[in-house]
């Protein structure tokens, strides 16, 4: 499979002031294919979003790299390289209606997209263009000259998508796209989402904060906590067989629909909360939690390493 994102060693630390240090991504490292969803999924303040964000560029990162198609992307470039850079990465957010301008037509606003990276189109091109775009998601020209408040949640989804696609992306970041919308209507984003994958050839990065949301769309699945990633593997993998005692955990809370299957896994219940991300426990950053913690876990950070074809943890348990 052909990368279409490398991601090595991203660092992204805030300084807070006091000089206290947020680390909300600390040393991450994974690949992203082309044309597949990697879903990435932990609780919230694990630094989900912050690595999204970082990855498109939203944010510097403080170390590390991205890669994209074989391009660092921190390489200082031409305001025009630069910016096809930036149209080929977009971002879907968590809450539809907030992060549509309430004073603007949903035209106006998908019109934007386009109009911010190919200013010569001439505006009945572009009215044309939102209209496909429209389409595309569901909605259609009709629903072009109202404003967000008169949508429903569902349907400002699918105008933040149609917004998210006005440029032509490759790659889109879902940021819990679907957390904020009504269990009926979930299904349907999902779908759409992986309806416009097919047809467009999309990859995309799909965050969500809980593993049941996520195995149906994902091809692969990164488990974060506390800013590091912990484990990455295919879905069905990582379901079957999860190696990480935090990704055990998450897996266990995960009800089996069809009372008819046995419960397999026992429910774990973690102990205590998530330490706070300025002051992290040395070691393994899960040790305070985990319930199969060994000395060496409070002196040593666990190296992230493959301990079987693609799939990847970082836990003492599995040292070779
Ligand atoms: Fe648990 Fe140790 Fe593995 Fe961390 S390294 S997850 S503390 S066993
Ligand atoms: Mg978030």
């Amino acid at each position: 499979k052909e990368k279409l994102i490398e991601v090595k060693n991203l660092k992204k630390y805030f300084n807070v002031g006091k000089g206290k240090i947020l680390k909300a991504v600390d040393d991450v490292s994974f690949d992203i294919y082309k044309g597949e969803t990697l879903g990435l999924v932990g609780e919230s303040g694990c630094g989900k979003s912050t690595a999204g964000r970082t990855i498109i560029q939203l944010y510097n990162a403080t170390s590390g790299q991205v890669i994209y198609d074989g391009e660092d992307t921190q390489v200082k470039k031409s305001a025009v390289d630069k910016k096809s850079m930036k149209k080929k990465m977009q971002m879907i957010y968590q809450d539809p209606y907030s992060s549509l301008n309430p004073r603007m037509t949903v035209l106006e606003i998908i019109a934007e997209g386009i109009g911010n990276h190919e200013v010569q189109l001439k505006s009945k091109e572009k009215e044309a263009r939102v209209y496909d775009l429209l389409e595309s998601v569901g909605l259609n020209k009709k629903h072009a000259n109202r404003y967000p408040h008169e949508f429903s949640g569902g349907q400002c989804q699918r105008i933040g998508i149609a917004r998210a696609l006005a440029v032509a992306p490759e790659f889109i970041i879902a940021d819990e796209p679907i957390a904020a919308l009504d269990v009926s209507i979930q299904a349907q984003i999902v779908n759409l989402l992986q309806e416009l994958q097919q047809k467009k050839g999309l990859t995309y990065l799909f965050i969500a904060h809980d593993l049941s949301m996520v195995k149906h769309i994902s091809d692969r699945i990164a488990v974060m906590y506390l800013g590091g990633v912990v484990e990455l593997a295919g879905s069905e993998d990582l379901y079957d067989n999860p190696l990480h005692p935090y990704t055990q955990a998450l897996l266990s809370a995960i009800p089996i629909p069809d009372p008819k299957i046995e419960r397999t896994r026992e429910r774990i219940i973690l102990k205590g909360d998530v330490p706070n991300p300025m002051d992290p426990p040395s070691g393994c950053r899960f040790r305070t939690r985990c319930p199969k913690a060994m000395q060496i876990c409070t002196e040593i950070v666990p190296e992230w390493q493959e301990v079987s074809s693609n799939h990847f943890v970082a836990c003492h348990l599995y040292k070779q």
